[in-house]
């Protein structure tokens, strides 16, 4: 016991050890909430206050999940398989798993990414013929996510005007399609969930009896259904413990709401609020930058953050004139930083949009860096590999019609448009699946269908007895898929991700504990007393759904579904780790990257208009900062190339909020051609109306050195001029000689030569 709660402060000690009562741990970045949360399971655990049956725990991601998982077993010997640890949506599909028939869905119900609901929504539009440039996919699915995050149903929205009564109506279809298909998406998993619990007396008295404890890091981030879920599911009794940090909250544009850590305090009548104020994460320079920050933030509930880890290094500031050329900043130093022996993976390049990473991912690349993008195209979202997974979620469930479509006609087996639109109209005519539509049609294109199904009737007796591995293969063989892309130019990668997926599937089986060879479309009993729930004495309804049927095949699909929900992915080799800044929250690394630092970019364009939405992106910068442990590094850029367009850039407002005593600037601070710091406008023109910095000679200079040239000098080697000052013959070059470091040099002294 000593051993668990030794090398914890004061606070966090109290916090670990409260009672069981409402709890709320309201503390900065780095300050340990995570760790005193798992520390407080643990101790429970330990102490035998609550046995591993009567804790739920809600995570961020599922990563943060599978660490917290690894954590408490290494800090007790217990057996955490089955504990209730896990994402709210994780946690909600395990409940609609055990109770399919009570929500009324189907047992093998299937789960829509981000991405299929979004071509759910497009075939909707499409099949009602909808004019999809006055309803865009994109809105509705907002509209369906964001009335589904208040807990409304199509029934219970009221319609202002004709727009909304339309999408009203696309909503209530959209609830009809899924449910013919016996699909969910991420919100659906929420909702249906809710409302299971909150229909179900019987159950919900089950639940609220058997966890004693609700744990929830991140709480700050939790949306408004979420939080109604929390209430329902700890019914009053339960001790809700909860550690948030109302500056780290950067999901409000996803419905989050902050303001469930005061609903919380007064719903829940927390008696027991901790400040815990030291930061065991970063370097005093770092932690002061992260302070002064976000000190510019009206609306905050207050906390200060102090450290003893010393001042440690200053800040580093580079200004880049390209962001090709803040990307090959970024190789320079990583490669140095490695040589002094510093690791990959504790490494992160940080940005605000995804669309950023190509140009850095380019020059690692170049540089034979390995390094590892989170948050942008994971494994699971991949184009061949969403194939693939239709071909298997067809084994599974052939009447989901998102799946069906995917793949009946790819690889291409000439079923064409026309086939398709008979085939809708068949099943809509007889309110079926379009699976279940095809024996209706006749002709060429009953022809045609027939072999489909066909196909995936024989590739299901195929392998019907197989374990999930050579299931996944056998499938991605018979679909034809690796024969498509043998013949596609660039398919050798796709097929590699492909033949990866059977490896997925190995490991998947191990890391839930599932036999390697047992057949994927069986439920076994080893496998259902892992998910099993315990025995509830008097509550004779729930005996026969103590069983959660799940086939290997079915838990897999949803692992893939909910992996590719999440904003993370698994970590493996040394690699350097790309990610957003969204995606980094509650991360640490010993080396931070933050770049383009410019206006319009961070903060972005579309949120400077408003207070709110600009406190959020200073939210969102304190969350970078915090990430770092011994060293941070800011950059950015003079010209990026975004979305096919120039931008010239003016620093971020964030870079002036940081006080200059903690700054180094790699770069001199301001330079000659510099055009300055503009108060107002939106911070980026587009090409040909502001004055082009590259293009721009010192005047008087004989020869015309640009910024961003290759140069060589003798005795520093290569180099890259990133800043030109001064004029005549006094002008002077800032050039990136990489491992040999920044130079200035006077270029009528220096002799430089062209490369
Ligand atoms: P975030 O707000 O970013 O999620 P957090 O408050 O959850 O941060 P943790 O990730 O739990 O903070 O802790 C930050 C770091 O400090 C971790 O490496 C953790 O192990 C370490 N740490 C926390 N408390 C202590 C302590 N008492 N002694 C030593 N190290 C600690
Ligand atoms: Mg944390």
């Amino acid at each position: 016991m000593q051993k668990l709660l030794e090398n914890l402060n004061p606070e966090q000690l109290a916090a670990v050890t409260l009672p069981a009562q409402p709890a709320l741990i309201l503390a900065g970045a780095g300050s340990g909430k995570t760790r005193v949360l798992t520390t407080r399971i643990a101790w429970l655990l330990k102490t035998g206050q609550v046995s591993t049956q009567g804790i739920l725990a809600v995570t961020f991601t599922n990563k943060a999940a599978r660490e917290m998982t690894a954590r408490l077993s290494a800090m007790i010997p217990v057996n955490t398989r089955g504990m209730w640890i896990g994402t709210f949506h994780g946690l909600c599909n395990r409940l609609l798993r055990a109770h399919y028939r009570d929500a009324a869905l189907p047992q093998s119900f299937q789960i829509l990414d981000m991405q299929d609901q979004l071509s759910s929504v497009r075939r909707l539009l499409k099949a009602n013929q909808v004019d999809d440039d006055k309803y865009p996919p994109r809105a509705l699915v907002h509209y369906i996510n964001n009335a589904k995050e208040q807990g409304l149903r199509a029934v219970n929205v009221e319609a202002y005007d004709d727009y909304d009564q339309r999408m009203l109506e696309l909503y209530a279809l959209y609830e009809t399609q899924c449910q013919r298909e016996g699909v969910v998406d991420f919100a659906e998993l929420l909702l249906r969930s809710y409302e299971l619990l909150s229909r179900n007396q019987l159950l919900r008295e089950h639940y609220q009896a058997r966890f004693k404890h609700i744990l929830v890091d991140e709480f700050q981030d939790t949306n408004d259904l979420q939080y109604q879920w929390l209430k329902l599911m700890s019914g009053g009794g339960a001790a809700v413990f909860a550690v948030g940090d109302d500056d780290q909250s950067i999901y409000a544009f996803r419905g989050a709401n902050v303001g469930n850590m005061a609903a919380f305090q007064v719903d829940f009548q927390v008696q027991n609020l901790i400040r815990l104020e030291q930061n065991y994460r970063s370097h005093g320079n770092i932690l002061e930058a992260a302070n002064a920050l976000i000190a510019n933030n009206s609306r905050r509930l207050g906390k200060n953050l102090h450290t003893d880890a010393g001042y440690g290094e200053p800040v580093r500031v580079f200004e880049a004139t390209s962001d090709i050329n803040e990307a090959q900043y970024l190789v320079e130093e990583a490669k140095s930083l490695v040589a002094e022996g510093w690791m990959r993976s504790e490494m992160a390049i940080l940005y605000r949009s995804n669309a950023q990473s190509r140009v850095i991912e380019h020059a690692l690349f170049g540089a034979g860096i390995p390094y590892r993008v989170y948050g942008g195209l994971r494994f699971f979202e991949r184009a061949e590999i969403k194939h693939a997974m239709a071909y298997l979620q067809l084994m599974d469930n052939p009447h989901n019609d998102s799946a069906f479509l995917r793949v009946v006609n790819f690889p291409t087996r000439g079923i064409g448009a026309r086939s398709i639109e008979q085939l809708q109209d068949m099943a809509k005519q007889h309110d079926v699946s379009l699976y279940a539509a095809i024996p209706y049609l006749s002709g060429k294109a009953g022809t045609s269908l027939s072999a489909f199904v066909r196909l995936i009737e024989g590739a299901r007796f195929e392998t019907q007895q197989m374990p999930l591995p050579s299931m996944v293969q056998t499938v991605i063989e018979r679909s034809g898929l690796i024969t498509h892309y043998q013949k596609e130019k660039e398919g050798a990668d796709r097929i590699e991700n492909l033949e990866q997926l059977a490896n997925a599937a190995v490991l998947f089986l191990s890391e839930e504990g599932i036999p390697q060879d047992m057949p994927a479309l069986f439920a076994s009993q080893g496998f259902q007393e892992m998910v099993s729930l315990p025995a509830v004495p008097g509550v004779e309804v729930l005996e026969a759904e103590q069983v959660m049927e799940m086939t290997p095949l079915a838990a897999f699909l949803t692992h893939a579904s909910l992996e590719a929900g999440d904003n993370q992915a698994q970590d493996g080799q040394d690699a350097l780790q790309l990610m957003t800044v969204h995606s980094a929250k509650g991360l640490e690394f010993d080396a931070v990257f933050i770049t383009g630092l410019e206006e319009g970019l961070f903060p972005h364009e579309n949120s400077v208009q408003a207070t709110d939405g600009l406190e959020e992106e200073r939210r969102l910068m304190y969350v970078a900062i915090t990430r770092a442990r011994k060293r941070l590094y800011l950059s950015y850029a003079q010209t990026r190339m975004l979305h096919g367009q120039t931008r010239y850039n003016i620093q971020s407002r964030f870079m002036d909020e940081l006080p200059e005593g903690v700054l180094k600037w790699i770069t001199p601070k301001k330079q000659a051609y510099w055009f300055g710091h503009t108060a107002s406008g939106s911070g980026y023109a587009s090409t040909g109306s502001a004055p082009e910095p590259l293009a721009m000679a010192v005047s008087g200079r004989d020869t015309s050195w640009r910024i961003g040239e290759t140069v060589f000098h003798k005795k520093f080697g290569e180099g890259v001029i990133v800043g030109l000052e001064g004029s005549g013959a006094h002008v002077r070059a800032n050039i990136n000689f990489g491992r040999e470091g920044m130079k200035l040099l006077d270029l009528s002294v220096a002799k430089l030569e062209r490369l």
